[in-house]
């Protein structure tokens, strides 16, 4: 007699028992499963996600994702097809596998984590499935890195990205390694599945899909589109755990890593995300601004989430509200200056482009389109040495990015004193997660930090090349005009 899938499946996803040899608190220990440390019995043997799936259905379902996106690859691999794309478009993307092919690879561990320290069995079969797809995220984007190499060199950042000290890389990595690669399971699965995966996945995967489709840039869609299946399903590790916690006691340090991922996701992304978003996409393909996407796909989601299990909303929200009119017009102001220590190439905005920020963002007119008249006029009387920035930029202690997040009339920076050491930050937000867990975070320091003790050159052109930038090809430029002189 064959059991059918219901009469099994529940009973293989059920499969903890009794140890023996060890005790439960040393088969889990509190540093990789996380706290509040509860035992099974009490806590986490009702643990269930909504949709389950076999191993069997999982391979039959990933085989055939995979196979669509090959065709699709293979349908276009026409000599000259990347030719047709736009030239910022092409930033974009490379901007994009260089900060995320290996920060998903770190998301594989971080399930891989949950998979072994995970307290109940189906959440730990849930998490070795999303290892698994994990890893084809990390697979998707080097292939078509790998691809794109032929039309430009600097896509070789797929991989290298991360194996380097950029300045933006320090900040991607920091990030990953503080929410992935160093939390216990009860941690990561509130930051990564409930948080990152709930809410800000869908700006990288519904949001940025929606654009490629318009670009003409299909492959990319088509990975982005199915990578975000993924993550939909892994997803739901998040909610249990969650769950669990609130009943036991656990509401409190859910709210503050609900809070603290919040806004070190709001950081990165409108950093990598963000800026790209609205500067790189060309006209056509933008379907919304990036304030639009961040209101509709994201901000709704996670007060749906927030609202589910009646978690307050973040004391910084006002804050957050306000940034999304201008923290990553700031921050691309920046980027453009220091575009010699990007591995992708920035443009000015063009008439066109300037005409769909002033209407998508009504403030930018008078907060940012002098600026960049300033840089325009630059580049017209005294040519490209003008327009870059020599000094380096004041790094935040916590988000690494730079500290440039000034809105009209205001400067959002900030600063601590800890054990006779000077801290900078760009935000309360990122002060206020540092003094959470100066242990944490105390000692380590920024690119520039670096710098100021010896660590790291403090020549420019020397720090280009400390920084993954061997060669003049491997650094950005301004991607209308290139270059036009050697800069000093
Ligand atoms: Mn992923
Ligand atoms: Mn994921």
């Amino acid at each position: 007699m064959t059991l059918r899938r219901d009469e099994w499946l529940d009973l293989a996803r059920k499969v903890d028992w009794s140890y023996r040899y060890v005790s439960e608190h040393d088969m889990f220990p509190p540093a990789l499963s996380g706290e509040p440390w509860l035992t099974h019995d009490e806590a986490w043997a009702d643990w269930s996600e909504v949709y389950r799936t076999s191993y069997s259905e999982y391979v039959r379902n990933q085989s055939v994702k995979e196979l669509s996106v090959l065709a699709v690859r293979d349908a276009l691999s026409k000599p000259r097809l990347h030719d047709r794309l736009d030239p910022a478009w092409v930033q974009l993307v490379k901007f994009h596998q260089g900060a995320f092919a290996l920060g998903e690879y770190a998301a594989a561990l971080a399930e891989l984590r949950m998979c072994r320290f995970g307290r109940d069995s189906a959440w730990r079969i849930m998490a070795n499935l999303g290892a698994l797809d994990e890893i084809r995220h990390t697979q998707i984007p080097l292939l078509l890195g790998h691809d794109l190499l032929e039309m430009d060199d600097n896509f070789d950042w797929t991989h290298k990205a991360y194996h380097t000290n950029n300045l933006i890389v320090v900040a991607t990595r920091h990030f990953f390694e503080d929410g992935f690669l160093a939390s216990n399971a009860i941690d990561i699965a509130i930051q990564l599945n409930f948080v990152i995966e709930t809410g800000f996945t869908n700006l990288q995967f519904m949001a940025l899909a929606a654009m490629a489709d318009r670009a003409d840039h299909h492959v990319f869609e088509k990975a982005l589109a199915s990578i975000q299946t993924d993550e939909a399903r892994h997803a739901q590790i998040g909610h249990p755990v969650v769950r669990a916690l609130i009943r036991h006691g656990g509401r409190e340090y859910a709210q503050y890593l609900l809070d603290k991922t919040w806004w070190r996701c709001w950081r990165i992304f409108l950093a990598t995300t963000g800026t790209p978003m609205d500067y790189l996409t060309p006209i056509a393909a933008r379907t919304r601004s990036f304030k639009e996407f961040m209101q509709e796909w994201v901000v709704d989601q996670f007060m749906r989430n927030l609202e589910e299990f009646e978690f307050d909303l973040p004391w910084f929200w006002d804050l957050f509200l306000e940034e999304l009119d201008y923290a990553h017009h700031s921050l691309q102001l920046a980027h453009y200056g220091y575009r010699t220590m990007l591995w992708f190439d920035l443009p000015t905005p063009s008439d066109l482009e300037r005409a769909w920020l002033r209407d998508k963002y009504p403030t930018w007119r008078q907060t940012y389109e002098p600026i960049w008249d300033r840089i325009e006029d630059a580049w017209e009387r005294q040519g490209e040495a003008a327009t870059l920035t020599y000094t380096l930029p004041g790094l935040c202690n916590l988000c690494q990015l730079s500290t440039v997040f000034i809105g009209p009339g205001k400067n959002t920076a900030c600063s601590l004193k800890r054990n006779g050491r000077s801290y900078l930050f760009c935000s309360q937000p990122c002060r206020w997660i540092f003094e959470h867990e100066p242990q944490r975070f105390g000692s380590h320091r920024t690119v520039v930090d670096r710098v100021v003790t010896g660590e790291a050159p403090s020549d420019l052109l020397d720090l280009l090349v400390w920084m993954g930038h061997d060669t003049p090809e491997s650094r950005g430029r301004d991607l209308r005009r290139r270059r036009l002189e050697p800069v000093p």
